[in-house]
């Protein structure tokens, strides 16, 4: 969600913000801009819609220069126009600035800027940031008129900031200090990019990538000072901070698109390496466990625990979902699955015998770092399941595992859904077997585990059949996903995929709690999606599906080969391969994605792009 990019040093800097700008599209945004300053001045252009036509319009009027800012706006206070997009200026054109977050006092700020004579052009909440820097830069310049610019800036800046409720990751450059960028961050990420006498920002590192190797996070309320020759973090508050400077690891190959027309379907079909990645390391066939390293809490404190909290949101949180049925199944540990979004404003009993894990792929989301942080200021050890390296959540957790999924850059997740339930069975094997579960028991579980990745190589296969399905359902406007068990959060997650890329209304249930309402829904017209590969419960599923075609819906079911029954009911069948029930889930994922994938390209929907949707969702 919203990207923020700047550079210091010798490079054109039009080309890097751009370069950057598109590399960070993936994050979901609805406009973008970028500022340089040039002789004295500050230039801004700035535009509505893609990257391609901000590129464009920088084509058509030039900006040179070796110092910018750039910003991917995901509009939350005002509307997707030219206008509103960043960067904005401040004053009469002395400040101009990016920001990522929301500014939740705007409003009476706005009141006073305007009393004071401020005009604003836009209905950003971050134009008021842009005006109080203004403002306070003038009293400053009044007051400390002969000490150096960029100390008079930065005090202006912390001024600002002082009276900014809310959240930011906030870029700024003054038009008389003009070799300097300063940049905060308080809620939404920031990681500089150290450079031989130059220095990168970014709002994550993938615009960094091919630039430096060497990066600096910067952690919430320090603020950065960048000119071509130094750095200067400091914290808001206690001063001075030592910057640790950290190594990227990833390649530039890991976010190239290599022969897929889309990201998303890349990240589907990487998903037999995804998964095996999340495994590689993990397990102990000696002891018949998982080898999980980061949790920093040793085997006794782990066995005191009597309760496991899983707090995320979207497809995280179905992940979640299908944690909760294997925590409690091999490890016998009652376990609730909570919004992020919900469990940070309630108060939940949470005794200290709980232990609590945020799921996220970005390690940004905001709500999960909301909720993480308010059950470390009660005291829990909070850890986290997560897939950025070097992310907010990873870096606050206690403790953690992470997915070694590499970049996902679709906006809807997939190979992250599959590799956060591939951890969540380690977790769930792990403390099985501190407690409840056998010896021969972890064993078959390992050995399962271990035929994953040949298993969901094996499940892609439906692709052609998936394609072809899609033809006949793409018209249809609204859909119903229905499974059973392990199988529930998958049918959510169907149903997600389908609304998030192709904006079809669809809706996952429990499939027997059909019956208690959405049946209500079924005709002709309103097709349903059965989850339904062998298993103990399938029979009553079937049942479900009888119920669905009596009322004459259509009917897709996702089975094992050669089920007669399945095949005799349902219109169309996809195959999936038979698995464990509780792997289920991580094969009868890859059918749905691909459904959701060719339904959404047959309506002409950009799929890594999706509408109003962001990738990381930094605010609130
Ligand atoms: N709240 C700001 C706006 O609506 C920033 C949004 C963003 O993070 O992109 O312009």
């Amino acid at each position: 969600m919203c990207g923020i990019v700047g550079y210091v040093g010798s490079r054109s800097v039009s080309e890097f913000l751009l370069e950057g700008l598109h590399r960070l599209e993936y994050r979901g945004y609805d406009s973008a801009g970028i500022a340089v300053i040039s002789d004295g001045e500050i230039s801004v252009r700035k535009k509505a819609g893609r990257v391609m036509e901000l590129a464009r319009l920088v084509e058509e009027q030039p900006l040179f220069g070796n110092i910018g800012i750039g910003h991917t706006r995901w509009a939350t206070h005002g509307e997707t126009t030219d206008a509103n997009s960043h960067p904005h200026l401040g004053g009469n054109g002395e400040v101009v600035i990016v920001h990522n977050g929301v500014i939740e006092n705007h409003d009476s700020l706005r009141n006073q800027l305007i009393a004071l004579g401020y005009v604003f052009h836009s209905q950003t909440d971050t134009e008021v940031a842009a005006h109080l820097m203004a403002h306070h830069l003038s009293e400053q310049l009044k007051l400390n008129s002969d000490e150096p610019c960029v100390d008079t800036c930065l005090r202006a800046v912390n001024l600002t900031l002082d009276r900014l409720k809310g959240t930011y990751g906030i870029c700024v450059m003054f038009r008389d200090c003009p070799d300097t960028i300063i940049a905060a961050r308080s809620g939404s990420p920031l990681v500089i990019g150290v450079g031989k006498n130059e220095y990168f920002l970014a709002s994550d590192s993938s615009p960094l990538i091919g630039c430096t190797q060497d990066v600096v996070y910067l952690a919430d309320n320090e603020v950065v000072v960048l000119n071509a020759t130094g750095m200067k973090i400091a914290h808001r508050t206690t001063g001075r901070v030592q910057p640790s400077i950290q190594t990227l690891d990833q390649v530039s190959a890991d976010i190239d698109l290599g022969n897929y027309p889309h990201y998303m379907l890349k990240e589907i079909f990487e998903q037999p390496t995804s998964v095996e990645n999340a495994m590689r390391g993990r397990l102990d066939e000696g002891e018949a466990t998982a080898v999980i390293g980061g949790l920093n809490l040793t085997a006794q404190q782990l066995r005191t625990f009597d309760r496991v909290v899983l707090t995320a949101c979207g497809t995280s949180w179905h992940a979640g979902l299908v944690g909760e049925y294997l925590l409690e199944e091999f490890a016998r540990l009652p376990t609730e699955v909570e919004y992020a979004s919900e469990l940070r404003y309630r108060n939940p009993p949470i005794s200290d015998r709980t232990l609590v894990f945020s799921i996220t792929q970005s390690g940004e989301t905001a709500d999960t770092l909301a909720a993480m942080r308010e059950c470390q200021r009660k005291g829990h050890p909070t850890l986290s399941i997560c897939n950025v390296v070097g992310s907010t959540i990873a870096r606050e957790a206690d403790g953690g595992i992470y997915l070694h999924a590499g970049p996902e850059i679709g906006v809807a997740s997939t190979k992250a859904f599959t590799s956060q339930v591939t951890v969540l069975s380690l977790l769930a094997l792990y403390l099985g077997r501190m407690r409840h579960l056998s010896y021969p028991a972890g064993k078959r579980i390992i050995k399962q585990l271990r035929e994953m990745p040949e298993k969901i190589e094996e499940a892609l296969k439906c692709h052609e059949r998936v394609q072809e399905i899609s033809e006949k359902y793409a018209h249809f406007n609204n859909f119903l996903y229905l499974g059973r068990l392990y199988n529930f959060p998958v049918a959510l997650e169907g149903a997600l995929k389908l609304k998030e890329i192709s904006y079809i209304h669809a809706e996952g249930y429990p499939a027997a709690e059909m019956k208690h309402g959405p049946i209500a829904l079924v005709d002709e017209q309103t097709p349903s999606v059965f989850i339904v590969p062998k298993g103990g419960i399938q029979p009553k599923v079937i049942s479900n599906m009888e119920e669905v075609k009596a009322r004459r819906g259509p009917v897709i079911a996702l089975a094992c080969e050669g089920d007669k029954e399945v095949e005799r009911i349902a219109d169309d069948v996809i195959i999936v391969p038979d698995v464990e029930e509780y792997l289920q889930p991580l094969v009868c994922a890859i059918p749905l994605q691909l459904l959701s994938y060719h339904i959404a390209l047959l309506r002409g929907c950009n799929v890594d792009r999706p509408r109003n949707l962001a990738k990381s969702v930094t605010v609130e």
